[in-house]
């Protein structure tokens, strides 16, 4: 395999601007932020895709986005100069879902009005219930 980034910066043979450890997940800032205070939450373990991320350590990774969500709150309620009225949690798993570092991480984006950030969904027409229906059935299926 490829030397890994992530597995780097948990080796501590990368630099990265750490804002939280745990035995499980380590979170960073994204050098390349979308708005001020984006941070990476990621497994010590390396997985690069969800399928291979054992299901316990998503759940610690999504505790430690929640503790950092709520600290980014707290800072702009602190600092005047720091901005964070809301909170998006984002994670591309595969390219074609824009995953660019092959190691599973979960972006936490602090968002406030104006910040020039937003999603783009190019929805589709609303599906009838018994084409959505049958879908679901089909996604059971695949459980
Ligand atoms: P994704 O497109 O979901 O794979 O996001 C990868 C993210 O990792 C991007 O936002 C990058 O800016 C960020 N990134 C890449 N290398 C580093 C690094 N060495 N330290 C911190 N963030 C990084
Ligand atoms: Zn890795």
């Amino acid at each position: 395999m490829d030397t890994c980034i992530f597995c780097e910066i948990v080796a501590r043979r990368a630099p990265a601007s750490i804002v939280a450890e745990d035995d499980w997940c380590l979170a960073f800032l994204d050098i390349r932020p979308v708005t001020r205070g984006h941070t990476l939450v990621i497994p010590k373990t390396h997985a690069a895709l969800l399928s291979e991320l054992e299901p316990a350590l998503g759940g610690r990774m999504f505790q430690m986005a929640q503790r950092i969500a709520q600290a980014l709150r707290t800072l702009a309620q602190q600092d005047q100069g720091f901005s964070c009225e809301a909170v998006n949690l984002m994670l591309a798993d595969g390219a074609a879902a824009g995953q660019e570092v092959g190691h599973v991480h979960l972006h936490i984006l602090p968002r406030y009005r104006g910040d020039g950030f937003g999603f783009h969904f190019g929805r589709k027409a609303a599906p009838g219930r018994s084409e959505l229906d049958d879908l679901a059935s089909e996604l059971r299926a695949a459980l």
